[in-house]
């Protein structure tokens, strides 16, 4: 099967259509490469003499070209595969440069990576201004560097700051601004592409680029002692691929086309041979897993079809509900947002319109989308019908008394077939579902928050949830684009299980007198987003504790100590971030300043050293521990699931592959020995799970 089609017009200009067949997105695979590569052999026999001009262009609606194939790259990464899937790269985007007839890419859709290289290696582009176009270099998002040309041409198209934004900091250029950056020649509407590159084909062939005056050595030298300055504050030295990007563009700066190329190829193979890589494109493909989420394989699919989604009902318009509606709404999805009066209500609208106009500023819609999509919420207080809803998502407070009470309301009111889904965070689905006559519609669609960034949803099965309701939340996850992991209902789920003995630790810590700055330093430098005190603050002190309460009711596995200076933090009504003060001090917008008064409360012991070590091991080995019996538990399927949750739901330091890659690197042997060393000093809490013992014993590791 063709993935690239070949057509001559009229005024003989060929025109080379990438249309990868059964895919939405057209990719550069061996395939590919071999069928583009016989299409150039055409363009220079004397077949092709007639021909003036080469057009290349995508027929997919959202896609010019994604770029390398990431699987069939994984599957054989060696040395030898990735020099020759480079040169096969530069190899053919060099052969569309030495066209004698001039080149233009017409790019309507993504133009990511590869699918950006060969429009560099074009004489012309030219953009349509659709939404869907955008023109970027992400591969240092997943640890590898343009290695087909985009870190030697870029730099000499639109001059050395610009293609830095594009390669180290992943900007994504739509037609306009394109435009503006001199990366594209034209623009207009996706109807009029052709003509316009037809145009360009009439220019002739592309003498050689101006000079860029910010790529001469001195500038270049300046920009570039600020850029890696930059990298490194972001990065905390973790990711090798900007820095080694970085060099290679300025290298590349100073040569040939020729001589950047082999710099490209040299750093591409280091680079994707190195464990960050190999983790960072291993992130990328557990999304892609995710997206294929089906039914556990213990559960028949169900006979009838599940609902197709047009409207929701969302319960309670707090926190969660009221972004829960916006994402839907913004989505295309009808919905109903409830809550008892209309106060909640009008808060919950109010943040939702503060949504849609961040959204609008950041040009994720524009502002009739806005409002169109605003106009898709009903707001009601109290109780209206809701026959006509295909699915309900409760937010209402977290108190199981009262989702009881909500759901046998919820049961009487909706059709039969309609499945009811809580939100909650740490009560039990059975529990909930225990009280109704049909327990089997109820299922768990969790959401982290905020919703609007947080791609993760856990899909919380019950004991008694039916594949009907399973199938029809996992259809609905995906059809909004979130990311789901199913969980079975057990304490905590996934992710606040393994978190909370993390969070529970790091308060513990602070108790015993290490300070605030010197604990979330600590895991900020192996690679967490934020430090765990920092991130007690953001969930919220009095919602921590209701969770961690909560499990450790319902586990019975021995919990750590209690933490009294927290609970005074809660009794002064220093939540966190909502309350304005925590362990930090949240004003405004800016970074928050550490609070001075919490290291002196009562109960916080004298001030001790810091000991980075110490914190590692007490805070990240029992987060270890717990992935191990969620494991144990079947709360999960895979150890791919657990990095997975832990990485999109928590920020789990991503190059490091995860909680079970970087156990698998530390050994199970090891992590046991230090667990039960620090059961010894520091209470049974810290007791290695008889899984990572077993593995311990057998020599085995969670990833065979
Ligand atoms: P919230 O307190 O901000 O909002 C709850 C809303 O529910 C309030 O507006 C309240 O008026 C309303 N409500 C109460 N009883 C109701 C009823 N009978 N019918 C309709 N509405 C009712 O809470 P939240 O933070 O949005 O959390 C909602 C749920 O989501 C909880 O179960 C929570 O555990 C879960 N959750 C919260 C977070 C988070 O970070 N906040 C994250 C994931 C899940």
């Amino acid at each position: 099967m063709a993935n690239l089609h070949r057509e001559v017009t009229a005024s003989h200009v060929c025109v080379l259509t990438f249309d990868r067949p059964d895919s939405v997105a057209n990719i550069f695979d061996e395939a590919t490469f071999a069928e583009l590569n016989a299409h150039l052999d055409f363009l220079a026999s004397p077949e092709a003499r007639e021909i003036k001009g080469v057009i290349f262009c995508s027929a997919k609606p959202k896609i010019f070209l994604a770029g390398a194939d990431l699987i069939g790259f994984t599957k054989d990464p060696s040395m030898e595969k990735l020099e020759r899937l480079i040169e096969t790269g530069q190899q053919t985007f060099r052969r569309i440069t030495m066209l004698p007839v001039p080149s233009v890419a017409a790019i309507h859709g993504l133009a990511l990576g590869g699918g950006c290289e060969i429009t560099l290696a074009c004489d012309y582009r030219v953009a349509s201004t659709s939404r869907e176009t955008k023109i970027g270099l992400p591969e240092v998002q997943i640890g590898i560097l343009p290695g087909w040309g985009g870190s030697t041409i870029l730099p000499r198209l639109i001059g050395l700051p610009r293609a830095l934004e594009v390669i180290l900091g992943n900007k994504q250029l739509a037609a306009v601004p394109a435009l503006k950056a001199g990366l594209v020649d034209a623009v207009g509407p996706r109807e009029s592409l052709r003509e316009l590159a037809e145009k360009q084909v009439i220019r002739g062939k592309r003498g050689s680029l101006p000079p860029q005056l910010m790529n001469l050595p001195p500038a270049a030298a300046f920009i570039a002692r600020q850029a890696r300055a930059n990298v490194l504050a972001k990065t905390g030295g973790h990711y090798p691929a900007p820095l080694k990007a970085l060099e290679v563009v300025i290298a590349a700066l100073r040569g040939t086309v020729e001589q950047g190329f082999a710099l490209e190829k040299k750093a591409f193979a280091e680079l994707a041979t190195g464990d960050v890589a190999r983790h960072l494109i291993g992130i990328f493909l557990l999304q892609e897993r995710s997206k294929k989420t089906r039914l556990p394989a213990d559960l028949i699919a169900p006979a009838e079809a599940p609902r197709k989604i047009e409207r929701v009902a969302v319960v309670g318009a707090g926190v969660m509900g009221a972004g829960i509606a916006q994402w839907l709404a913004a989505r295309g999805t009808s919905v109903l947002l409830k809550d008892i009066a209309a106060e909640p209500l009008a808060i919950g609208m109010q943040s939702i319109r503060k949504l849609f106009r961040d959204g609008v500023q950041r040009r994720r819609f524009t502002g009739t989308e806005a409002r169109a999509a605003l106009d898709r919420i009903v707001p009601v207080a109290g109780d209206v019908p809701l026959r006509r809803v295909d699915l309900v998502i409760e937010a209402a407070v977290e108190r199981l008394d009262l989702k009881q009470q909500i759901f046998r309301g919820l049961e009487a009111a909706t059709a039969a077939d309609v499945a009811l889904a809580t939100n909650t965070s740490a009560l039990s689905i059975d529990a909930i579902a225990g009280a109704l006559p049909d327990p089997s519609r109820v299922v768990g669609i969790h959401f982290f928050n905020p919703v609007h960034r947080m791609q993760l949803v856990e899909i919380v099965r019950g004991d008694r949830t039916s594949a009907l309701a399973l199938e029809t939340a996992l259809r609905f996850v995906k059809g909004i684009g979130k990311l789901p992991v199913i969980v079975r209902d057990r304490p905590g789920f996934l992710v606040n299980r393994i978190l909370t003995p993390y969070l529970s630790e790091a308060g513990r810590l602070f108790q015993e007198g290490y300070a605030v700055a010197d604990i979330d330093n600590a895991l900020e430098r192996f690679g967490m987003p934020m430090g765990p005190l920092r991130l007690i603050d953001e969930v919220g002190l009095d919602v921590g504790r209701h969770v961690a309460t909560d499990l450790a009711a319902r586990l019975t596995t021995p919990q750590g100590r209690p933490v009294p200076a927290m609970d005074e933090m809660i009794a002064r009504k220093w939540f966190g971030k909502k309350s304005g003060q925590g362990f930090y001090v949240h004003a405004g917008k800016g970074k928050p300043t550490l609070n001075a008064d919490v290291e002196r409360l009562p109960g916080v012991a004298a001030r001790r050293p810091a000991d980075a070590k110490l914190f590692l091991d007490r805070l990240i080995l029992p987060m270890i521990n717990e992935a191990a019996r969620v494991l144990e538990e079947n709360v999960v399927e895979a150890p791919e699931d657990v990095d997975f949750g832990m990485i999109m739901g928590s920020g789990w330091a991503p190059f490091r592959g995860g909680p079970l890659r970087y156990a698998d690197s530390l050994g199970a042997a090891k992590i046991v020995a230090d667990l039960e060393s620090l059961a010894g000093r520091f209470g049974e809490s810290f007791r290695p799970s008889a899984r990572l013992q077993s593995m311990a014993a057998g020599g085995r590791r969670f990833y065979p």
